[in-house]
């Protein structure tokens, strides 16, 4: 999937330190969650009142955007993340993963208190519960100082709904003003206002998303639905695949890699990763959706969130 400029691409003719045979990079910034989960494996899930003795207990950083920053970086784009970890040693430790996955973390801010945290039992039957305490990502309400020039000198934007609707307005509203592509994961479902819907280009819910954006169960009338809010959307529809569409009427059905799935864990933030990055790099859509697919169906075959995501040479020899 490396993309090199064409022979009579203006960077590589003005000299710019891009040659012909240079691949293409392109910057994305993540604004939003970081957590830590905090996961138990259990036989059978608690019941109300109940205590039962779990199997095995793993800490792995996660969060929306933490996740999407490091399935980004992994497929091979610069990326900064934008957001807040508390003052303790899981903000430490999500810091140091972002970092070793290459995220630049000028941005993410420590704030006193504690980080978030996803408190997640998992049972035999794969099913789980979750409890979210969004804890510092409470904070991220409003952009920082700098956060308007790190989204400014980005291609792309990636947002999600983890920290507080007024952030994520402003974050949008900061890469329209800057002409950045803003890409929106509509997670967690809550109905949005047009203001926001308004300075997005790309949204990308999952089937449940968008029934809860659309009131349709269908998502071919979600998309059509959808069509009316946003110029460009993905609706992805797990092991189905996605289905995508815009405004002048390109549609696009990609089905999922049949793979024996084992972990589907932010199977859409790496979609989601690697869509923003291909499509950054100048790929073409349906090239863009396919690798997208391909990166997901690569991290739904291991264990995890973050460690499970596919670099780019992965990806690449997947679809060859
Ligand atoms: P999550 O909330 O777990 O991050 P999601 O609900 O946002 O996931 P999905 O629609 O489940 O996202 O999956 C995103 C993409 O991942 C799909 O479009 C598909 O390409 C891929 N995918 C998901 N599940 C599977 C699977 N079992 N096998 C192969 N590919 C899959």
């Amino acid at each position: 999937m490396v993309r090199r400029r064409p022979a009579g691409d203006p960077a590589s003719a003005l000299g710019v330190g891009v040659g012909d045979d240079d691949p293409v990079t392109t910057n994305v910034v993540v604004f939003g969650s970081c957590n830590m989960d905090l996961v138990a494996y259990v036989p059978v899930a608690p019941k109300r009142g109940e205590t039962v003795t779990g199997r095995e207990f793993r800490t792995v950083p996660g969060g929306k955007g933490a996740n999407q920053a490091i399935a980004a970086a992994k497929a091979g784009a610069d990326v900064r993340m934008i957001g807040a970890v508390g003052a303790d040693e899981f903000g430490a430790e999500i810091r140091r993963v972002m970092q070793d996955s290459t995220v630049d973390v000028q941005g993410l801010r420590t704030v006193p208190g504690r980080s978030g945290t996803a408190h997640i039992v998992v049972d035999d039957a794969g099913d789980n519960s979750i409890i979210v305490v969004p804890a510092a990502n409470g904070t991220v309400d409003a952009l920082a100082d700098g956060d308007e020039e790190l989204i400014a000198g980005s291609d792309s934007l990636l947002l999600q709904l983890e920290v507080p609707q007024p952030g994520v307005a402003a974050a949008a509203a900061a890469g329209k003003r800057h002409g950045v592509r803003v890409v929106l994961t509509p997670a967690p479902a809550v109905p949005l206002p047009e203001e926001l819907l308004r300075d997005v280009d790309l949204l990308v819910p999952n089937e449940h998303e968008a029934a809860v954006l659309t009131g349709h169960d269908d998502p071919e009338r979600a998309l059509a639905a959808l069509l009316e809010l946003v110029p460009e959307v993905v609706i992805t529809l797990g092991a189905r695949g996605c289905t995508y569409g815009n405004r002048d009427g390109v549609r696009h059905d990609v089905p999922a890699f049949s793979v024996p799935a084992v972990d589907t864990t932010a199977a859409g933030d790496t979609f989601v990763g690697v869509l923003t990055t291909a499509l950054g790099e100048g790929g073409e859509v349906p090239n863009a959706l396919r690798e997208a697919a391909a990166g997901s169906a690569l991290s739904v075959q291991r264990n995890g969130a973050s460690s499970a995501m596919p670099t780019r040479d992965e990806i690449a020899d997947f679809v060859a």
